[in-house]
């Protein structure tokens, strides 16, 4: 009797083969460029309590809204799968008194989230993303430092037709006023709004900034800008960030229309997208969340930080070089199929050194796979041709082997002992 099939949950996906060599190869880059700017790692929980997204993300956001996994532990619990990395980093920092640290902390993170979005091409409900929070620090320089990281990670992955646009959010009380200010104006127009922004006047005004309604459009192209009345301290700053980005030569574009969807924002947030990307063009983006380490429980600690999509990434980048020829040896048998008739015990005997030979040439540092499905001999050259072998041995029964050089096609006999200093000297390993 066989089961009914099982598949994976609606907007996740697994990976394997190719795919999986590429998100290793992003995971290498990321790790290079910022671990070389001195970032160090961190890994939290893949859940938490659900009052540190409520409190840390923001109520009134999507986010909190509608696209927690929440669920309740054995103990009666609230937890949440993570939908985002920066309030755990906080918690993180906070839990852990890194503020005793130098400034600023420097941290970036590669891990799974979670969010109930509706699935398609480039929105999963189970996403990776790759981001960095420096923490302890308001100077500028660390928000161009980290747009800039951002930046040299999407153009390591080859992410094409991008646009980077940066804008600030003031912070204080300039914020209270210009949310109140826009609010006056939503109200006034309240009629010609979405029934989402026009529930979302008092809570999150600014989100309208965001909305696709044509109404609400409408309105917010005459809406007051925030830009535009910023206190002279923001102004500076949010100047100086773009002064050190024009000195890096960061490609930018000032838009005074840009929110993003957590509350915790203030001063400097910007976003990278990508027309490669159709619909969902939002590579990375991030800000500066000036007040959340205080929100979570912690001292008065700047911050800032940014998180790119795993998968975006990879679907905005250039397709991934062709394979190059990273196995170095493939092992083989010359005497062909296990059920070869009479030939089974030469067959044995000669899996048996060519299994030695396998060994050997791991100890000696090479990449070695060896025939395990039972081909031909004209089978298994053919297979190493396909997984990209460099060189193919196939090992007789009598401690001989011909050692074929896949590139040139140059073959040799030799004894089977001399294969791995063979291979060594053909790839220059000895000299
Ligand atoms: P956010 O945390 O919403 O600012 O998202 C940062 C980046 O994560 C986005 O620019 C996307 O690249 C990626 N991202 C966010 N949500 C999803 C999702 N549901 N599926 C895939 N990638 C996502």
């Amino acid at each position: 009797m066989s089961g009914a099939r099982i598949k994976a949950p609606r907007g996740t996906f697994d990976v394997w083969g190719e795919e999986a060599g590429r998100r290793a190869r992003l995971e290498a880059a990321a790790r290079a460029i910022l671990e070389g700017a001195g970032y160090e790692r961190i890994e939290t929980p893949a859940f938490e309590a659900t009052e540190l997204f409520a409190r840390g993300v923001g109520e009134s956001t999507d986010i909190v809204q509608k696209e927690m996994y929440t669920f309740e532990d054995g103990s009666g619990r609230s937890l949440t799968l993570r939908p985002e990395g920066t309030a755990p980093v906080c918690r993180a920092y906070v839990e852990h008194g890194m503020h005793k640290r130098a400034a600023p902390v420097k941290l970036w993170y590669l891990g799974s989230f979670f969010r109930y979005e509706r699935a398609q091409a480039g929105r999963y409900r189970q996403f990776w993303q790759v981001g960095v929070e420096a923490l302890g620090s308001e100077d500028p320089a660390v928000d161009a430092e980290s747009i800039t990281l951002m930046c040299a990670l999407l153009e390591e992955m080859g992410v094409r037709e991008g646009r980077l646009r940066v804008g600030s959010l003031g912070s204080g009380e300039s914020r209270a006023e210009y949310r109140e200010r826009l609010r006056a104006h939503l109200r006034a127009h309240e009629y010609e709004l979405s029934a989402e922004v026009r529930g979302r006047i008092d809570s999150n005004p600014l989100r309208a900034f965001d909305s696709d309604h044509p109404g609400t459009r409408a309105v917010m192209e005459s809406a007051p800008r925030l830009m535009h009345h910023l206190e002279r301290e923001d102004r500076e700053h949010f100047e100086a960030v773009c002064a050190l980005l024009e000195r890096a030569g960061v490609a930018h574009e000032v838009d005074d229309t840009l929110v993003r969807g957590l509350d915790y924002y203030t001063r400097t947030v910007f976003e990278y997208s990508s027309e490669a990307l159709g619909a969902q063009s939002g590579v990375g983006g991030g800000g500066r969340y000036d007040g959340l380490v205080q929100e979570l429980g912690g001292p008065r600690t700047p911050g800032i930080g940014w998180a790119a999509g795993v998968e975006r990434m990879l679907l905005a980048g250039r397709e991934p070089p062709a394979r190059t020829g990273s196995l170095e040896l493939y092992v083989g048998t010359s005497t062909g199929a296990p059920d070869a008739g009479a030939g089974r015990g030469a067959h044995a005997e000669a899996r048996g050194a060519a299994f030695e030979l396998l060994r050997d040439a791991r100890s000696a540092g090479l990449s070695a796979q060896m025939e395990m499905a039972g081909r031909s001999p004209k089978g298994q050259r053919n297979h190493a041709h396909r997984v990209g072998a460099r060189y193919l041995a196939l090992v007789g029964a009598d401690d001989r082997a011909s050692l074929r050089d896949m590139e040139d096609g140059g073959e040799r006999e030799l004894a089977a002992a001399e294969v791995v200093h063979a291979v060594l000297q053909g790839l220059r390993r000895l000299s």
